[in-house]
């Protein structure tokens, strides 16, 4: 595993690596006992998630303070946060069995991130964390309409939303509602990879989000904007 990922991500250093090793050995034992992910191989594992995490790495300045919503097994904020351990993440999902292995892979790996058991739609609304965010990354949760709505509240005017998409030639431009209703604009960069089409779709936003929004839960994806 330690060669794979020393091909896979540039600038890997010795610690870092480790960290990934460990991340990997949780993920693989864990997963047997509740599903996790479907992808194991560990070569597929230091590709599509490990490496594919870290698409968002060089937008992210030291400190800033990003929201994963829906992070699932921890992708794509534990890999950003083993290679900048500066960053104030804080990782969002409904499952709570999810959030009982981050805590796990928190504390193996020496990490520090606030963890958050809600449905995005309530935590979008509370006001310890409506507005309170630079950043948030999301990846396999909702389509771009329905991801919009969960994640652009969370921002500060001016903050960003880095969507880890594949395709999006379709979805982008029905998004362009969303985009209005919420005061925010999106670029989608192609990002390199040999495993398919991978899109970062980041999207600015530009003045503060109605108070109408997200809606209540299970609302966005049921009528996305
Ligand atoms: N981001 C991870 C990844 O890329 O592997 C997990 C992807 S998984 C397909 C989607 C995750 O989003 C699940 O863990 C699910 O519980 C969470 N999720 C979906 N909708 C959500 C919502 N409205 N609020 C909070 N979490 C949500």
């Amino acid at each position: 595993m330690r060669d794979l990922l020393k091909q896979t991500i540039p600038n890997l250093t010795d610690e870092a690596c480790d960290k990934f090793v460990a991340y990997y050995d949780l993920l693989i034992d864990w997963n047997a006992r509740m599903n996790l992910t479907a992808i194991t191989e560990p070569s597929e594992v230091a590709k599509k998630h490990f490496y594919d995490s870290l698409a968002a790495l060089p937008y992210l300045p030291d400190g800033a303070k990003i929201a994963d919503v829906g992070t699932g097994a921890g992708f794509p904020a534990i890999p950003l946060l083993i290679m900048n351990p500066t960053l104030r993440i804080t990782l969002v999902d409904s499952l709570q069995k999810r959030l009982t292995f981050l805590e796990e892979v928190l504390k193996t790996l020496d990490l520090r991130a606030e963890i958050v058991h809600a449905r995005a739609e309530d935590f979008g609304r509370d006001p310890k964390y409506r507005g309170a965010f630079d950043a948030t990354v999301s990846r396999a949760v909702a389509s771009l309409p329905v991801l919009l709505e969960l994640t652009v509240p969370l921002l500060r005017v001016g903050g960003k939303a880095y969507c880890y998409k594949g395709d999006v030639s379709e979805e982008l431009p029905l998004a362009k509602s969303a985009l209005h209703l919420l005061h925010t604009s999106a670029e989608a960069v192609p990002v390199a990879s040999d495993y398919g089409a991978r899109t970062l779709v980041i999207c600015t936003k530009n003045a503060p989000t109605p108070s109408t929004y997200p809606r209540k839960a299970g609302l966005p994806s049921k009528k996305p904007l």
